[in-house]
Parts: structure tokens; sequence; C-alpha cells
């Protein structure tokens, strides 16, 4: 069956990386992004290329009226949905929590959290079955001392929101999971003025070395198939053993 998978930040990174894996399944994708529309067409292009069909969207995930605009383009472009990957999300520079003022904390929540909110309640509102899928971050088990607490916190937020929203949705038939990457590499880390965060630290995992996001992307897959059918409130770790 062709699945229609809506993406946000599905431009850079892990929400790209997904988005290339959907294409190659021939199946169709909206993709969300906030600032680059270069980088935004250039996955159009790769997931027309690998098999599958995508329009991209710019759209705030802090924007209410964005998000709903971006539902409706998806459902009118495609008939429907079938999955929903809630992956934007942002980092903010490496301070502990004494240093931080509220601007800072109010976009890391605002972006992660309520972000998250909005795009997982048009999910609920607009789907009648499938899959959705939470980019947490192992940030919510470890806590990021030193680094972003904040962050950590917000992520924390999305893993509570899979375990509601699992119980909730289950009986329309709609899975809800969470991914938790690890370090993983993309340019999150350079945003948060990290650049070789991902490299530095992922040498110190079990695993000993740094994720990539379709790593992340072929967890995401799995739960977004029908092979998944069965998982329903659960956390994959894709975090090196860390
Ligand atoms: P990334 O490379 O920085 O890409 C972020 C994506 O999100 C871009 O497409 C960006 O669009 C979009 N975005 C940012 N703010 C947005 C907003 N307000 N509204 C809509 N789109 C927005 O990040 P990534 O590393 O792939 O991270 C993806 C998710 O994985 C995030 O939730 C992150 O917290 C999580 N994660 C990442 C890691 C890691 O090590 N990389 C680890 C754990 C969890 P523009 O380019 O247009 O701004």
């Amino acid at each position: 069956m062709t699945k229609t998978v809506l993406i946000t930040g599905g431009s850079r990174g892990i929400g790209r990386a997904t988005a290339l894996l959907c294409g190659a399944r021939g199946w169709n994708v909206a993709i969300n992004y906030a600032r680059d529309s270069e980088a935004a067409s250039s996955v159009v292009a790769a997931v027309g290329a690998a098999g599958g069909a995508a329009f991209a969207m710019q759209g705030d995930v802090r924007d209410e009226a964005a998000m709903i605009a971006l539902y409706d383009r998806t459902i009118e472009t495609y008939g429907g949905i079938n999955g929903v990957v809630n992956n934007a999300g942002i980092v903010a520079p490496k301070s502990t929590v004494a240093e931080m003022d509220v601007e800072r904390m109010r976009r890391v929540f605002d972006t992660n959290v309520l972000g998250a909110y909005i795009v997982a309640r048009e999910a609920a509102r607009r789907m009648t079955g499938g899959s959705i899928v939470n980019v947490s971050s192992a940030a919510a088990r470890l806590g990021s001392a030193g680094e972003y607490v904040d962050y950590a916190g917000s992520k924390g937020a999305v893993d509570t929101m899979t375990t509601g929203l699992a119980n909730e949705l289950a009986p329309k038939g709609i899975r809800v999971n969470a991914v938790r990457p690890g370090l993983i590499e993309t340019d999150i880390h350079a945003s948060g003025g990290q650049p070789g965060r991902a490299e530095r630290i992922g040498a110190l995992t079990p695993l000993g070395r740094a994720g990539t996001a379709e790593e992340v992307a072929q967890a995401i897959i799995w739960l977004l198939s029908d092979e998944a059918s069965y998982v329903t409130g659960a956390f994959v770790d894709v975090s090196g053993g860390r």
C-alpha cells in the first residue's frame, strides 16, 4: 500500500534521511521545514528520484495555523495521512541552568514541546489509523547536565506525551511510539555552537562512534511500517548503547 507520511523538520538531518527512506518505499511525503527552502527542495527531488512523491511546505511547528495548513494540504494532495514523524526540534548553546535566560528556555520549550503537541493534536484529529513517531532524545533519560537541561526536559515531555497519546489513540487503531537518538551526525550540534560534539562524545559510547541520520531513520521507518503493527507506547533507543 502507498502510504502518506508527514514529516516535520523534513528538510535536513534525521527528517531528511527519513523522507529518503519513505521515497525508496514509494510512499508520498509531506516535508515541513522552517527556513531553508533550498534544502527542502532538494529533499523533494531526492524523494522523487527514489520512487516516491513529495512536496515541501514552510511552516514553524509553533504556529498552529501553519500546522493546520500543512495537514490540509497533505490530505488534499494525497487523500489522507498514514504516518506522522514529529521530528522538528532545536537545541541551544551549552549552558548550565543557572546561566539560562528565559527567552532561550521559551524558544526550546515552545519548539520542542508546544510544537510537538500541536503536530500531535492535528494527527489525532485527522488520522483514522496508522502510526505517529515522536523524535525524542536520549537526553530525556540522561538529563544533559552542563549542556542543556532545558532541551532534555523538553524531550522528557515528548516521552510523556508518547505514553499518553499511545493509550488515547490505540482504540482508533493509531500507534504512537518514540525514537530516542543519541549522538547523531547532523547540523544540530553546530546550531548549538558545538560542531564536533557528535564525533567527540560519540567516541565514548559503547559502540565507540556517533550514529548517522539514516540509522535513526531506519528505526522510524520500521515504527511507521506495518511490520511494527503490535508496537505502541514504545521507546526505541538509537544511541549506540549510551
Ligand atoms: P537538524 O539537522 O538541525 O534539522 C532540524 C530540522 O528541523 C530542519 O529541517 C529544520 O528546518 C527543522 N526545524 C527546526 N526548527 C523548526 C521549527 N520551529 N518548525 C519547523 N521545522 C523546524 O536536526 P536533527 O539532528 O536532524 O534533529 C531532528 C530531531 O532529532 C530533533 O527533534 C532533535 O532534537 C532530535 N535529536 C537529534 C539528535 C542528534 O544528535 N542529531 C539526538 C537526539 C535527538 P530548517 O532547516 O528550515 O530550519
